[in-house]
């Protein structure tokens, strides 16, 4: 009995050191803390009680709670000046809700337009209000991000949207638009946690929590404290920043795991050396599968400008649809998961997150120059 358990002990451990997986979102997590979770699922410290089954009121809760938030309060370093909140509804949800609560009826809204998620956002937002698109990359069909120089005026905005990351056109621009005194909102559900960011320049950042955060069922929003006291009336309560803000996140009954689970990953990527290391190691990762495209003489492509490329997502394709479906295959074969582009686009997709391994980029690259080799 106790050979057996060992046994597949070994094999479980293996099984995960042999497979590598490159969703874009519910994404990788990291072992250790998958683990951590698993040996306590049924007595989280010593209480006698699963997380799963513990009241979000109480006081073991409420310490997973404010563990959370000191630790990402450290991590990206978050002034007093700005409220964290965990909310239900996904990054979606703050499409909508930012508009409701940062502008009221009538006023204008600033947008770039740099891909599908910026799309998203725009016709969530164009549902309330006017938007205008100050910077655009349509015209080139999402491939190069805006210009600093090519944004247009937007003094009489009511905010300004950005989209630094785009998580399917695999699109990335890594300045800060100047916004005149206007709030910078950013959404930032790809790369929350890759790298440092001075939070005191954006009014609110947001962030659905299932890339590089943590489990799927919490968006992460920093938001600066006087923005939230605007909301008119008219929107309702559960809607409102200030609501979330004066109830901790706790006006209604959150997904007390998922908490748990980002508190966890939080402790993880202090372990491993914070932000500045996760930075570190997202440019390595990424050099590697852009080398690999790069120097496959044109078999795999990437369509993104050099100086626009993403970090953390990257789209490739073969010119032949039939291979692509064959390198899917025997990715998959190989371990490699999850590597489908997404259903609007096809192709390929190498979400490259914070908990995915160097050796998982390297393993990709070496299947890919192999691919190649077969059948270029
Ligand atoms: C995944 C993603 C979203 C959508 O998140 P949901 O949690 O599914 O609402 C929005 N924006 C970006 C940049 C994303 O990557």
């Amino acid at each position: 009995m106790i050979q057996a358990s060992a046994g597949s002990e070994l094999a479980r451990d293996s099984s995960r050191a042999r497979i590598y997986n490159f969703s874009a979102g519910p994404a990788v997590l990291p072992v250790p803390v998958m683990r951590q979770a698993q040996e306590e699922l049924l007595d989280y410290d010593g209480s006698g009680l699963s997380i799963l089954e513990t009241v979000h009121r109480g006081k073991t809760f409420a310490d997973i709670v404010a563990r959370t938030e000191a630790r990402l309060r450290e991590l990206l370093a978050v002034p007093e000046s700005h409220a964290i909140l965990f909310l239900q509804g996904g990054a979606s949800l703050q499409f909508a809700m930012l508009t409701l609560n940062l502008s009221r009826p009538g006023e204008p809204l600033a947008y770039a337009d740099t891909g599908h998620w910026s799309a998203r956002a725009i016709a969530a937002a164009r549902e309330l209000r006017s938007v205008n698109v100050a910077a655009s990359a349509r015209e080139n069909g999402y491939t190069e991000a805006p210009a600093q120089e090519a944004w247009q005026p937007f003094a009489d905005a009511a905010y300004v949207h950005i989209t630094p990351n785009e998580t399917i056109d695999g699109l990335e621009f890594d300045y800060l638009p100047e916004t005149a005194g206007r709030p910078l909102v950013a959404d930032l559900s790809s790369t929350i946690l890759s790298r440092p960011l001075d939070v005191s320049r954006y009014g609110v950042l947001y962030a659905g929590a299932q890339k590089n955060l943590g489990p799927t069922g919490l968006t992460l929003v920093i938001i600066r404290r006087e923005l939230a006291a605007s909301a008119g009336v008219e929107v309702p309560a559960i809607l409102r920043y200030r609501t979330h803000i004066e109830a901790g996140s706790l006006y209604n009954t959150p997904p007390t795991f998922n908490w748990y689970l980002i508190g966890l990953y939080l402790d993880w990527v202090a372990d491993e050396g914070g932000l500045e290391e996760m930075a570190r190691r997202a440019e390595a990762r990424s050099t590697i599968v852009y080398d690999a495209i790069d120097r496959s003489e044109g078999f795999y492509v990437n369509p993104v400008a050099p100086g626009s490329r993403s970090r953390t997502n990257i789209p490739f394709g073969i010119e032949d649809g039939e291979l692509e479906k064959r390198f899917l295959k025997e990715a998959d074969g190989a371990g490699l998961k999850q590597l489908e582009g997404h259903r609007s686009k096809g192709g390929m997709r190498a979400s490259l997150y914070n908990a995915m391994p160097l050796a998982g980029a390297e393993t990709l690259a070496d299947f890919m120059h192999d691919f190649a080799l077969r059948h270029g």
